[in-house]
């Protein structure tokens, strides 16, 4: 049975009841109402995800679900924020029930995790185009900007890099792994929402991985008008990873691949101590230093190499 736009809704978005307190009036009106408590700012994100730019037409859609979510989560979580509700727009060509019960329950999983609302957002017809913004709340002047890193500070990597990016590689048929980490973190990335919670108010800048290392490192020495050393050798990559390197002698893959939605940030000489202190609860790695010259340096096995920080563009 064919199903109209408002039964779509219904029947897997809607959830009789809001989760958050925050939200005041979720799907249902023309608008939803947040609360925001005092002391608290809301932070606010998009990401857009279309099909053959950024998804393959045969991707299983529970892993489009997750990953529409964990991208956008992950962006609060560079910021340091709580995730509390999100709005959720589709484009798609035609009613498929088993397509949206696979892509609805990929979503749900991760929501339930974070305790997200979703609070509206559009149905339309068109070629598959997936949307959602994502709001968080962050305690006043404890957000994480780009724009903090000092010379000086040592600059960390939460996880490992380099495995979405040869999730890529499998997909397109250019290697074959041992095992199936890679492709799964291609597909379901995990966002690092703990761990951007733990670092507000304690990191000095702050970014998460979706368009690769050297990229998004970039942005935070840009607009912190600073430049970095990055040890090369400082950092760890999963067994995938190190046979790839091993195989093709191409090192600079996982500093240019992107989707690994790790968090880079940079913590403060005062900072370091207690950053080892959450040890614990937030695996990361040093993995250089800001410096007061611009540009960006690698240091692998004792040579220095300056490199570009320029990332995928759109246009
Ligand atoms: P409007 O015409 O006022 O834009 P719609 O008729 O498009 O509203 O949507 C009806 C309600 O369903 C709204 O509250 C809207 O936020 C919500 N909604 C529409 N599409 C979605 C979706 N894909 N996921 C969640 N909520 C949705
Ligand atoms: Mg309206």
């Amino acid at each position: 049975m064919a199903l109209n736009e408002f039964e779509l809704i219904n029947r897997f978005f809607f959830r009789p009841y809001n989760r958050q307190t925050y939200t005041q009036l979720g799907i249902g009106d023309d608008c939803a109402l947040m609360s925001i408590p005092e002391g608290y700012q809301l932070a606010v994100t998009t990401d857009t995800m279309v099909e053959q730019v950024h998804f393959f037409s045969d991707v299983e859609p529970h892993c489009l679900g997750h990953k529409l979510l964990a991208v956008n989560l992950s962006d609060l979580a560079a910021t340091g924020a709580k995730p509390i509700a999100v709005s959720l727009a589709l484009t798609l060509p035609n009613v498929n029930v088993q397509w949206l019960t696979e892509f609805a329950n990929g979503f749900w999983r991760l929501a339930d995790r974070y305790e997200v609302d979703l609070i509206g957002g559009d149905t339309t017809a068109g070629p598959l185009c997936l949307t959602i913004q994502a709001m968080g709340l962050v305690a006043k002047d404890a957000a994480l900007h780009r724009s903090g890193a000092k010379p000086g500070d040592g600059i960390y990597l939460t996880g490992s890099v380099g495995d979405a990016g040869l999730g890529l590689k499998i997909l397109q048929g250019d290697f074959s792994p041992a095992d199936d980490l890679a492709l799964s973190r291609f597909h379901q990335p995990q966002p690092r929402v703990e761990e951007g919670l733990l670092l507000s108010g304690l990191a000095s800048a702050c970014v998460d991985i979706s368009d690769g290392l050297l990229a998004d490192l970039g942005h935070i020495l840009k607009s912190s008008q600073v430049g970095a050393m990055l040890d090369w050798n400082a950092l760890q990559f999963s067994a995938a990873v190190d046979e790839y390197i091993k195989r093709t002698d191409d090192w600079k893959m996982p500093l240019n691949s992107g989707e690994d939605y790790e968090l880079c940030f940079t913590v403060s000489a005062d900072n370091e101590a207690k950053l080892s202190q959450l040890s614990d609860r937030i695996q990361c790695r040093k993995i250089g230093h800001i410096e007061a010259d611009a540009g960006l340096r690698i240091k692998k096995d004792g040579q220095v190499s300056v490199c570009q920080t320029e990332g995928y563009q759109h246009f």
